[in-house]
């Protein structure tokens, strides 16, 4: 007995010791002390730049109504009135696959070194419509982009109209000061990205293929730098994601006997339905932290303290509790697996008709260890029911990997913390789509950051109420484009 008391707090020493000497191995050097570079800027032109931008209703859902015609008209006039020498200098292309609605503009800036493959920066000017019955929840009107003290506000102040000016800008800035960039430097303003970036993106996309362009990397939305999202982190952390989530939608149709409510069958099509939706429910995805979530964690835990850094360190023995811990949370869930959202039903058309058919509509977003048809197999079996067809309406694998250790990367992080001094790091995966799933067919790499801080009550801006930025994000953002463009042609 005594024997194995000792022999047991023998192990359980060996285990601490191996805990604590990881732990201890895990931890990160001081971030770099960056010298921080930023140049005088007339924060309050920028913010009225910004503000005059968001009263266009640039809304991509509505782009068949000739209103919103007119108002993308007039943004583009206002674009071309307020930035009169990027226009006269570098000419934008006008572009759209459909000819009445070229509204994405792409402009070339050559550099001096031919050679070097160029750079494409990114940004889309549209934005979703303000949710009905949502309006009077807005602080202010969110098209009147009112500016305040310390804010600009309205409908694109963060998503993504803040971007479109911080690079509108910049090149102007640049220009001014006779700059010219050593590799080529394309700047684009797409027009529908909240719809699938069908006409716009999409032709921007075609136009440099078809001028034989192969941009060593891109940047456009995707992320910004996170402040308060993880625990144990102080400052913010520049999350610069290297992929994206795919998209997939599929619809579930059961089968059974129409007929009179009164006299039912046992199994319903709705109960055959019901049954499909919760085994679904109840077998979830793969999870985990590993791939591309790891590697994010592996750059900031490093930074935590003590306490959770041994957990981070020692995921052998504790990767269970961290797994269980993000899966609490839907937006740290949603990097860990697949997700799976029923999100529309229908069924028979009247009370007391039964229906034939059943229908059930699950949106779901693929991340990169998945594929497409192994999910839907994966559903046929969890269903585990003849009388339930999985029918894919759409599906959009995940995007490629970008690498994080490539020139564009290092860049968008140098620019980054020259901007906003020491700053954590990571690459990470973005949850919805953004253009730069198309931009990744031209690009070596493409790279999905703003270079904003974010917390989490602005998140509820996003597509929701009350978006706004603030002026000193809008002057940071417009330093860091310059620094890049700056630094992007050296290596
Ligand atoms: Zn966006």
């Amino acid at each position: 007995m005594k024997k194995i008391l000792i022999g047991t707090a023998l192990i359980l020493c060996v285990l601490t010791a191996l805990v604590l000497l990881r732990t201890a191995s895990y931890s990160a050097p001081p971030l770099a002390a960056v010298e921080r570079a930023s140049v005088e800027l007339d924060r309050a032109q920028i913010a009225r730049h910004l503000s005059e931008a968001i009263r266009f209703r640039t809304i991509s859902s509505q782009l068949e109504e000739p209103q919103t015609q007119a108002q993308y008209e007039q943004f583009i006039a206002w674009l071309a009135a307020t930035y009169p020498e990027l226009h006269r200098a570098l000419p934008p292309a006008r572009l759209g696959r459909n000819p009445q609605r070229q509204y994405s503009l792409l402009f070339t800036w050559p550099g001096k070194n031919a050679d070097l493959p160029p750079i494409l920066l990114s940004a889309h000017y549209d934005v979703v419509p303000v949710i009905p019955g949502t309006e009077d929840e807005w602080q202010q009107p969110p098209y009147d982009g009112v500016v305040d003290d310390t804010h600009i506000w309205g409908r694109g102040a963060l998503d993504d109209k803040s971007a479109a000016i911080a690079l509108m800008e910049t090149a102007t800035q640049l220009l001014a000061q006779n700059f010219q960039p050593e590799r080529t430097v394309y700047i684009a303003l797409t027009h529908d990205e909240e719809t699938g970036g069908e006409e716009g993106t999409a032709a921007i996309v075609e136009k440099l293929q078809q001028d034989g362009v192969k941009p060593a990397w891109s940047l456009d939305e995707g992320s910004f730098l996170l402040h308060g999202f993880i625990p144990g982190i102080d400052g913010p952390v520049a999350s610069i994601n290297v992929a994206e989530k795919g998209y997939m939608t599929v619809d579930l149709v059961a089968r059974g006997q129409g007929g009179h409510s009164s006299m039912p069958p046992r199994d319903t099509a709705v109960d055959i339905l019901a049954q499909a939706l919760v085994n679904i429910h109840g077998a979830p995805l793969p999870s985990g932290l590993e791939g591309l979530s790891g590697e994010m964690f592996d750059a900031i835990a490093p930074h935590m303290p003590f306490g959770q850094r041994l957990l981070f360190a020692n995921r052998w023995l504790f990767g269970g509790l961290i797994d269980s811990a993000l899966e609490a949370q839907p937006g740290t869930a949603a990097m860990l697996h697949t997700t799976v959202a029923p999100t529309m039903l229908s069924a028979s058309v009247k009370e007391n008709v039964l229906p034939i058919e059943a229908v059930a509509t699950i949106n779901l977003r693929v991340h990169p260890r998945d594929h497409i048809e192994d999910i839907a197999q994966h559903l046929k079996s969890a269903i585990n029911d003849d009388r339930v067809e999985v029918k894919l309406r759409r599906g959009q694998p995940a995007s490629r990997v970008s690498s994080a250790d490539a020139a564009g990367f290092k860049a968008i992080a140098e620019a980054a913390q020259k901007t906003y001094g020491p700053t954590i790091v990571a690459p990470g995966l973005t949850i919805a789509g953004t253009d730069s799933r198309r931009y990744e067919t031209i690009a070596d790499n493409s790279y999905r950051f703003n270079p904003m801080v974010v917390t989490r009550e602005d998140t509820s801006g996003f597509h929701g109420t009350n978006e706004r930025i603030s002026i000193e994000n809008m002057a940071n953002a417009t330093n860091f484009y310059r620094l890049l463009i700056e630094q992007a042609g050296a290596d």
